[in-house]
């Protein structure tokens, strides 16, 4: 298995936020993990990506215990981010942005400069403009070519459609069959049903810090959803 985690909890101080949260992803497949605002999905990506640090044996990357590893350990490893808000280098160029996910992890694969332009190409036009110049739509662009330039094994994507308008949001996701026909499995946290359901092979469902529903994303019937995301009626 590609990355594992096996009974993960997280805590914020005394507040508990996850409470032993198992899912597992393998080599090159989209997992979809929805859920409404606060069921726990940023923090589950945190502690993947040792921004939260948990205890041996909980997230496990090929077989091999990663959570107590800084996050740029685990970004070496081949694990990248695409983080909620997206986080950009504001004063740097787009090039700029794109050559940080470069330096962060030398690996072999399929994405340099000229991929990223070729998947984004407003992105090559846009080269030399600053982060803070460009729409919200570019910018997470910018954030996802800046994940894919460390050639990773696994990209997580947090709420990558968030408060972009419909025509951006479907030219992202548009991104994603080329992005997992470079070799890349995909974590997609969203909150958009429709749009999970349509790009991964399977979804995961969380509600107050544990995982409701497992299911492969073209069986899951709509009610099923409704309660793991909910809770029932
Ligand atoms: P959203 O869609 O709003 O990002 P989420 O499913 O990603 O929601 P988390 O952000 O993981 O949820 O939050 C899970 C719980 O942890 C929530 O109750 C939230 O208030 C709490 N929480 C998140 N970040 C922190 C923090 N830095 N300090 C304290 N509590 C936090």
């Amino acid at each position: 298995m590609l990355l594992e985690t096996r009974a993960l909890t997280a805590s914020y101080g005394q507040f508990r936020a996850l409470f032993g949260v198992d899912i597992a992803v393998d080599a090159g497949e989209c997992v979809a993990i929805i859920g409404a605002n606060g069921a726990g999905k940023s923090t589950l990506m945190r502690s993947i990506t040792g921004v939260l640090r948990n205890e041996p044996g909980m997230v496990l990357h090929r077989g091999e215990p990663i959570g107590a590893l800084p996050a740029a350990d685990v970004l070496k490893r081949g694990i990248a981010m695409v983080p909620e808000g997206r986080k950009l280098f504001p004063s740097l160029t787009v090039e700029e942005n794109l050559l940080i996910g470069a330096g962060a992890r030398k690996a072999a694969g399929p994405w340099n400069l000229d991929a990223i332009y070729d998947l984004f190409p407003i992105l090559r036009e846009r080269r030399r403009n600053p982060g803070t110049a460009l729409s919200g739509g570019q910018q997470q662009m910018v954030a996802i070519g800046r994940a894919l330039m460390s050639n990773p094994e696994l990209l997580l994507c947090d709420e990558i459609s968030l408060g972009l308008a419909p025509v951006v949001i479907r030219d992202i996701y548009a991104s994603l069959p080329r992005i997992r026909a470079g070799g890349a499995a995909v974590v997609l946290v969203e909150q958009d049903i429709g749009k999970a359901l349509a790009v991964a092979d399977r979804i995961y469902c969380m509600m107050e810090g544990r995982v409701t529903l497992t299911a492969p994303a073209g069986t899951v019937s709509r009610e099923a959803i409704h309660a793991a995301y909910f809770g029932a009626a």
